[in-house]
């Protein structure tokens, strides 16, 4: 069959049809269209036969068209897909098929293009597509909305602190963890001074603020394992997992600096007072907080403004127990005088250095800066093992050697952490508990007091 041929049969049938049907020639001009796909081309018959598609579509439809065209003719088959364009200032959708005509020889003789309609079918499908998405949005918002109301049932929502039923489930965890593990827990138990006196002369609204405030100073010291719980009114409770009493002691004393440091808007400047306990094992949770309390309450008749420790001790577990299996300063006492001037100035530099590295691991200090502070300690320890071997031999010191290789010893371990620290395969703390406790402390108060005898001064 001919192309004019079809052309002839054609139109019959077409301009009753429901399909836009077009059949352009080779060149890609339009040899007949119905009045359907006058509609599809959004442009009167006579405008389409005879032309090509480029004479009358938007350009961006052009390039659409001849993309499949191509693709129809490269293939030799009907190429199928949804066009979309504007029309009316309304989204258009048709289904398009463009398929090439062939002769019985298969020659490509011209080109056949059927349209449908589907606007109104796309329209559902996008509505069902939108439905869909509100209800996934709206499913989110409950999500939201579920995890705000456990949010609060947890949280004082002027402060974001935990409330006491929070405290007491945590507490409850702990207290569990410690019997397990033995690992000490603390809290401390802080009441803003003079606290009426805010609200009386500043109004309650600026009490607030206050609150909010002290809060927040509370939330920037704490660490990431302790949790802040809004106790009553102006009391707070800091619970602090894995600390003994003295570390607690020494979170304590720097809330309360750092609540004294600041201002307070109109009402200048806010205190606290702060009573800290620690866990003890044959007492209770009640006892426990009863034991802050009293510390705090110790504070406040001290004078305010600073911090007391309950100094009660447990059969079980006194401060000093605690040494090994958390961090705590290192105190320096009389007893570890030696007598030899340079070798006790060391020793106390080691000392403080060793607190200084403590100070930066508790703060939160970037590893480069640790690192720094490790470095500085081990060159100090080199440094005071050679003095003290020196000493030693002017002494005549019958253990040097013995003693000169567990400096040897300690060194190389110091030295093997360090970079393991450094490779970030050992962590901060272990390599603490390293220097400052097997290195300085345990070394000071072990093999060094050997050779007290032969460098305390003789009367
Ligand atoms: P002290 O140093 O002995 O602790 O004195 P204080 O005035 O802080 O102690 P007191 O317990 O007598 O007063 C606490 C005040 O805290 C009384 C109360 O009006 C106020 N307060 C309690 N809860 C809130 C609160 O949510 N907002 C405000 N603005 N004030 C509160
Ligand atoms: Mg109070
Ligand atoms: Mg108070």
């Amino acid at each position: 069959m001919q192309i004019n041929e079809i052309l002839q049969v054609l139109p019959l049938f077409l301009n009753h049809s429901n399909a836009a049907v077009a059949i352009k020639d080779i060149n890609g001009c339009y040899l007949l269209a119905n009045t359907e796909f006058s509609r599809y081309a959004d442009k009167p018959l006579e405008e389409i036969n005879g032309h090509r598609d480029q004479d009358f579509m938007p350009p961006e439809r052009t390039q659409q068209i001849s993309a499949n065209e191509l693709s129809a003719i490269s293939s030799f088959r009907g190429i199928n897909c949804v066009e979309e364009f504007i029309k009316d200032a309304q989204g258009v959708y048709y289904i398009t098929t463009r398929f090439p005509i062939l002769d019985e020889n298969r020659h490509m003789i011209g080109l056949g293009i059927v349209a449908m309609d589907v606007t109104e079918q796309h329209r559902s499908i996008s509505e069902a597509e939108q439905a869909l998405h509100a209800a996934e949005q709206v499913n989110a918002q409950l999500r939201e909305v579920v995890e705000n109301l456990e949010q609060l049932a947890s949280t004082d929502r002027l402060t974001n602190a935990w409330n006491r039923r929070r405290f007491e489930e945590a507490v409850e965890g702990e207290i569990h963890r410690f019997h397990r593990y033995g690992h000490p827990i603390s809290l401390m138990l802080l009441d803003i001074d003079h606290f009426k006196r805010v609200n009386d002369n500043y109004g309650h609204q600026e009490g607030d603020r206050v609150l909010k405030q002290v809060a927040d100073s509370v939330f920037a010291s704490i660490r990431k394992s302790d949790s802040l719980t809004r106790w009553g009114g102006e009391e707070f409770i800091v619970l602090m997992p894995n600390t003994g009493l003295k570390f607690a002691g020494m979170l304590a004393e720097r809330i309360r600096t750092y609540i004294d440091a600041q201002s307070f808007a109109s009402v200048g400047s806010v205190t606290a007072s702060i009573g800290v306990a620690e866990f003890h094992p044959d007492s209770s949770y009640e006892d426990w907080l009863d034991r802050a309390d009293r510390a705090m309450y110790t504070a406040k008749r001290e004078g305010r403004n600073r911090i007391e420790l309950d100094a009660t001790a447990s059969s079980t577990s006194s401060i000093d127990e605690h040494f090994e299996g958390h961090f705590v300063q290192l105190v320096w006492r009389e007893g570890f005088l030696s007598g030899n001037a340079l070798i006790d100035t060391q020793h106390q530099g080691l000392f403080k250095i060793s607190n200084d590295l403590l100070d930066a691991v508790l703060s939160g200090r970037p590893t480069d800066e640790i690192s720094m502070i490790v470095s500085q300690l081990l060159a100090d320890v080199v440094q005071h093992f050679k003095d003290e071997e020196s000493i030693l031999a002017g002494l005549a010191y019958p253990k040097l050697a013995e003693h000169a290789t567990i400096h040897a010893k300690l060194v190389a371990k110091a030295l093997e952490l360090a970079e393991a620290f450094k490779a970030g395969t050992l962590s901060v703390g272990s390599l603490f508990q390293f220097l400052a406790y097997d290195v300085v402390t345990r070394h000071m108060l072990g093999a060094d007091r050997e050779y007290f005898p032969y460098t305390a001064p003789k009367n």
